[in-house]
C-alpha cells in the first residue's frame, strides 16, 4: 500500500490515478507497447498475464491461472488502442489448459458483441483493427466491482431496502448485501459472483433481484411476507484481479461453505447465523453461476429438507411458462464438498439451488428466464400449495 501511495504521489497518468482513487492495492500491468499500439490489461478486471509483441502488428498473449489446481476458467481482459489505425493479429494461449470464453469486443465497456475468431487447437486468433479509439476485448462482458454498486444504489432508491457493507474481503474490499426487510421472519437468500468469470450468472442475477425488488403488487406483496438478502458479488478481489475462479488467497469459495476458512464465506456465515440467533428463519436461497449449459442444479426431493417438492414445483411452472426454453433440473447431494447449495440444506433443512447459466447463451433469453423466474418463485413462495407431495 505505500509503495502504491508512492506511485500515486509521483504519478500523473490518468489511468493511475483512477486506480488510486479507488485504493486498489494491485493492478494487473500486463502492457505490450510496440510504439504504435498498446494493448494493457491495467484496469479493474483487466487480464492478460503475459503479452509479447511479435513484430510486423503480431502479439502473443499467454493465460495463467492464479495458482492451480483450479477449474478450467481462463478469464482475459484487455483494450486496445494505437495513435494511427492498424490491423493487428492477436494469438492467445492459455497455459496448462484451453480456452473456455469467446472473446467479444466492446467500444464502450457496456455494448459488447461476439469477435470474431478461430480456435486453431489451442491456439484462439483474431484479426483486429486498433485505432485511436479504445477497445476492450474480454471473455465476457466485463462486469466489475463498481458496476454492482452502481446498480445497487438504483435498486435502493425505494421504500425498505437498504445497501450495507456484510464484511471485507481478504484484500479488505468491501462485500455489499442489499436488504429488504418486511413484515414477517423469513428470509431468501441470492447470492453471486463467487467465482469471477461466471459473468452469465451475473447477467441472471440483475434482472432476478430486480424484479424481486420491483414496484409492483406482486413484489411488494412478496416483499411483505418475506425479507430478502441479496449478496451479489462474494469475491470482489476474484473479480478485480481478473481472477479465472479464486479468492485473494487462491480458494474456491464455493468449496468453503463448510470450514468457513475465508473471509467472504464467514461474513456470510455469522450472517445468516446471527439471524436465526434471533428467531428469524432461512426459507430458500439462489447462488448464480455459469457453466457449459443453462442447468440449474438442486437438492434431491429425498434428500430430507422441508417442503421437498418446493423446488420440483416452481421450476416446473418455469418450464411450462416457457415452452421454448428447457428447464433441466440436475438434483445432487455431494456431502462434505463445501458448495453454498448444501450449506443450506444441510444447516438450515431447507431447498437451495445452483442457477448455472451457459456461457454463451443468448443474454436476451438470460433476462427473459430471470425474470419468469424470479416471477414464478414470487408466485410458488406466496401461494398456498402443499410441497411436501409432487
Ligand atoms: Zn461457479
Amino acid at each position: 500500500m505505500k509503495k502504491l501511495l508512492f506511485i500515486c504521489a509521483l504519478s500523473f497518468s490518468v489511468l493511475l490515478l483512477a486506480a488510486c482513487a479507488s485504493n486498489d492495492e494491485s493492478i494487473n500491468t500486463q502492457t505490450c507497447n510496440s510504439g504504435n499500439v498498446i494493448l494493457t490489461a491495467d484496469f479493474s478486471a483487466g487480464r492478460m498475464d503475459e503479452c509479447k509483441s511479435l513484430g510486423n502488428n503480431e502479439y502473443l498473449i499467454q493465460l495463467k491461472p492464479e495458482n492451480t489446481p483450479i477449474n478450467s476458467s481462463p478469464w482475459y481482459a484487455f483494450k486496445i488502442q494505437a495513435k494511427q489505425s492498424a490491423m493487428i493479429k492477436i494469438t492467445m494461449i492459455v497455459k496448462g489448459d484451453k480456452h473456455r470464453y469467446l472473446p467479444k469486443v466492446s467500444q464502450d465497456g457496456q455494448n459488447w458483441k461476439l469477435q470474431p475468431h478461430k480456435i486453431n487447437g489451442k491456439r484462439l486468433i483474431m484479426n483486429i483493427e486498433a485505432s485511436p479509439n479504445a477497445i476492450y476485448i474480454a471473455g465476457q462482458e466485463i462486469i466489475d466491482n463498481q458496476y454492482y454498486i452502481d446498480w445497487a444504489n438504483k435498486l435502493i432508491s425505494n421504500d425498505n431496502i437498504g445497501l450495507d457493507v456484510l464484511g471485507q474481503s481478504v484484500q479488505k474490499r468491501p462485500i455489499y448485501k442489499i436488504e429488504s426487510i418486511g413484515s414477517g421472519n423469513e428470509w431468501l437468500v441470492i447470492l453471486g459472483r463467487q467465482h469471477p468469470p461466471e459473468v452469465t450468472g451475473a447477467l441472471a442475477l440483475f434482472p432476478f433481484v430486480e424484479t424481486l425488488l420491483a414496484d409492483n403488487d406482486l413484489a411488494k406483496q412478496f416483499r411483505d411476507k418475506y425479507n430478502v438478502l441479496v449478496i451479489p458479488n462474494i469475491n470482489p478481489d476474484g473479480v478485480f484481479m481478473g481472477n479465472w475462479r479464486h479468492n485473494a488467497n487462491g480458494l474456491d469459495l464455493n468449496r468453503d461453505w463448510i470450514n468457513f476458512s475465508q473471509p467472504e464465506t464467514q461474513h456470510i456465515n455469522n450472517y445468516l447465523r446471527s439471524l436465526v440467533a434471533k428467531g428469524e428463519k432461512i426459507k430458500f436461497a439462489v447462488d448464480f453461476h455459469s457453466t457449459q449449459k443453462d442447468v440449474f442444479y438442486t437438492m434431491p426431493v429425498n434428500y430430507g429438507v422441508e417442503e421437498p417438492y418446493f423446488v420440483k414445483h416452481w421450476l416446473g411452472q418455469l418450464d411450462k411458462a416457457m415452452p421454448n426454453f428447457r428447464v433441466l433440473l440436475q438434483p445432487g447431494n455431494t456431502p462434505n464438498n463445501g458448495v453454498s447449495k448444501q450449506y443450506f440444506a444441510d444447516h438450515y433443512n431447507v431447498h437451495a439451488i445452483t442457477y448455472e447459466m451457459g456461457d454463451e447463451s443468448n443474454r436476451e433469453n438470460i433476462k427473459i428466464i430471470a425474470k419468469n423466474a424470479s416471477t414464478l418463485l414470487m408466485r410458488t413462495m406466496l401461494s398456498n400449495t402443499n410441497h411436501n407431495k409432487e
